[in-house]
């Protein structure tokens, strides 16, 4: 389990139209997706990408139920060959990128052509997850989180999504927002919001400087009164420990296991989350041989 810096203006907004008919989320996340990228020292695109991802996660996590947990599994042909994101809607994130080895320019958007898989799973066992797969039809995370909810889940929604890096390749700047219409909306209040968001000149200067994702809120809904409803600060969060990652190692096998206890007498697992290594012990591979050729 590893912690990082935390920044107190990393946080999500959620609010509600006065008339109770649409209802938006904005996310501030410079500081967390800055570290995000320095923890996995990546840099330029695939930070960009990362940071695309984890602030889709938490827009995803910011609605879903307390219970829920929600994955986002990106799948890729250019710079990013995959992303993998885990959110929580108390506003805990994790994730991290998987470069391509062919670090060729995508011509189809930044992320080139996949599939985007969201999974929301219930933390109690009785429930079958939810999973919701569209393909990357622009290879750019805003407009194909867009489709994933008209298509998957049938909500009229807008994403606005925006990480930006330095000179150096660095994260200079990442935050986002999603508005959806709700079933009683009219034509022509979701017109308005869709006009105003049009309007908004540039994502990145709404959200620089750390600024308050209010701000970005009252740009969208300009002409049409809003209530907060949260405010809630977001962080990241891995939840490894040495026994998930022993269990985990365990179904690799007791054959497997017996090789690297012959090799190396001892195992190093990593947390590809958070890069935390877990030493496990020539008796504890024991251990688990045996109890493996025991099942
Ligand atoms: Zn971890």
């Amino acid at each position: 389990m590893l912690k990082l810096p935390r920044n107190p203006s990393d946080r999500w907004v959620k609010c509600l139209s006065s008339h109770g008919n649409i209802r938006g989320v904005a996310i501030q996340a410079r500081s967390l997706v800055r570290a995000m990228a320095e923890l996995h020292e990546i840099r330029g695109t695939p930070a960009v990408c990362l940071g695309e991802a984890v602030i889709g996660a938490l827009l995803v996590a910011s609605n879903a139920k307390g219970t829920e947990r929600v994955n986002l599994n990106i799948k890729a042909a250019g710079p990013v060959r995959q992303a993998l994101v885990d959110a929580y809607p108390d506003g805990r994130v994790r994730g991290y990128v998987i470069s391509s080895e062919l670090a060729s320019l995508a011509k189809h958007g930044t992320w080139g052509e996949g599939l985007l898989s969201v999974l929301r799973t219930k933390t109690e066992r009785s429930h079958q997850p939810y999973i919701g797969t569209v393909p990357l039809l622009t290879g750019q995370l805003a407009k194909d989180l867009t489709f994933y909810w008209s298509q998957s889940e049938q909500i009229p929604s807008a994403v606005g999504l925006s990480v930006t890096i330095d000179d150096d390749g660095k994260i200079s700047g990442a935050g986002g927002f999603l508005v959806q219409a709700l079933p009683e909306a009219t034509p022509e209040e979701v017109q308005l919001i869709e006009n105003q968001i049009h309007g908004i000149q540039s994502l990145a200067e709404e959200l620089q400087d750390d600024a308050d994702p209010v701000r970005l809120l009252s740009a969208i809904f300009q002409n049409s009164a809003f209530m907060v409803l949260e405010k809630r600060e977001i962080a990241f969060d891995c939840h490894c420990s040495w026994e998930k990652v022993s269990r985990a190692l365990a179904l690799v096998g007791a054959d497997e296991l017996q090789s690297m206890l012959t090799e190396d007498g001892r195992a190093s697992v990593r947390c590809d989350f958070c890069n935390q290594d877990y030493l496990v012990t020539g008796p504890q591979l024991e251990e688990m041989i045996k109890s493996s050729r025991q099942h």
